[in-house]
């Protein structure tokens, strides 16, 4: 699942290329996709005719981000919410050039439309493509940002990690409240947004602590560190996924500037980088979990 860093160079991508671009048709493959998010989604004809008719013919005026979420701002009033969840991609093709960014697809390499394009907007100078494998993601239009604001849709996402609300004392508290496993909490996003299955490994792993611990477990000065290690590892995820050249391809498993640097992530049963031991690999709360035993308390 692409994470803060993934999805912010990807909004730092489309934002270089489509923001003063104006939509000239829109086509609408898998209408549950515009239809709803999580368990309410029933494709219905007015849903889809209501995204496509509040969508084209505009101009799209910015591109924001919120955790792992996008939003598009069009001109006149008129946003869209996106969510890549799993496995969802953009790819924008202007010519030769092309941006990408979210889950990384093979297929589209090769070919789009392909079998796991569901929304196509067509631009004035260049296609964006909404491709998703297995079609947990949303793309929702709201036609003013009151009608987004009632949906309360970001009301259990706590602060972005790189803002001024993100502080210390926040956080320590936020920590203090639940006795869920940390990693459980970190994931969840409620103590701080945009932290996945990646990153919340590695930030354990970089502060030394362990994502099996209880949350409210961790003494003033873990909970000091884990902050730190927050910050640092998300500023330069972005960083080192933003310095590709012309595509951003980011970032799973196996892809993408950051991923040489993990410690953790995807590398269970190798030795630690740190004291040499070998990093464990757990299942907690249905996710894979990687630590090393020696180096994190
Ligand atoms: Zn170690």
């Amino acid at each position: 699942m692409p994470e803060l860093p993934e999805v912010e160079n990807l909004r730092l991508g489309l934002e270089r290329k489509i923001v003063g671009q104006k939509v000239k048709s829109v086509k609408v493959l898998a209408p549950k996709l515009v239809a709803g998010a999580g368990n309410i989604r029933a494709p219905s004809r007015a849903k889809t005719a209501e995204f496509i008719s509040g969508i084209t013919g505009k101009v799209i005026e910015g591109i924001e981000r919120r955790a792992k979420n996008l939003i598009f701002r069009f001109k006149g009033g008129g946003l869209l919410l996106v969510h890549l969840k799993m496995s969802g991609q953009f790819v924008y093709r202007e010519g030769k050039k092309t941006v990408e960014g979210g889950h990384p697809i093979e297929l589209s390499r090769s070919g789009l439309p392909n079998k796991h394009t569901h929304i196509i907007f067509e631009l004035s100078r260049g296609t964006l493509y909404y491709n998703d494998i297995r079609t947990f993601g949303y793309l929702l239009y709201f036609k003013n940002q009151n009608s987004f604001d009632k949906t309360r849709h970001f009301k259990y996402i706590g602060p972005e990690p790189l803002s001024k609300e993100f502080t210390r004392e926040y956080f320590a508290g936020a920590l203090r409240n639940k006795k869920s496993k940390l990693k459980s909490v970190l994931l969840g996003q409620s103590a701080v947004a945009g932290l996945g299955n990646i990153y919340a490994d590695e930030v354990c792993f970089e502060a030394g602590v362990r994502p099996t611990r209880a949350a409210s477990s961790l003494s003033a000065g873990e909970a000091g560190r884990l902050y730190s290690a927050i910050k640092r590892i998300l500023k330069r995820a972005i960083e080192t996924g933003g310095s590709s050249v012309a595509t951003y391809m980011l970032l799973d498993e196996s892809r993408g500037n950051y991923a040489r640097e993990h410690k953790v992530y995807g590398r269970g049963g190798e030795e630690c980088a740190n004291c040499g031991k070998k990093l464990k690999n757990i299942t907690l709360g249905g996710r894979t979990t990687v630590f090393c035993v020696s180096c994190q308390k």
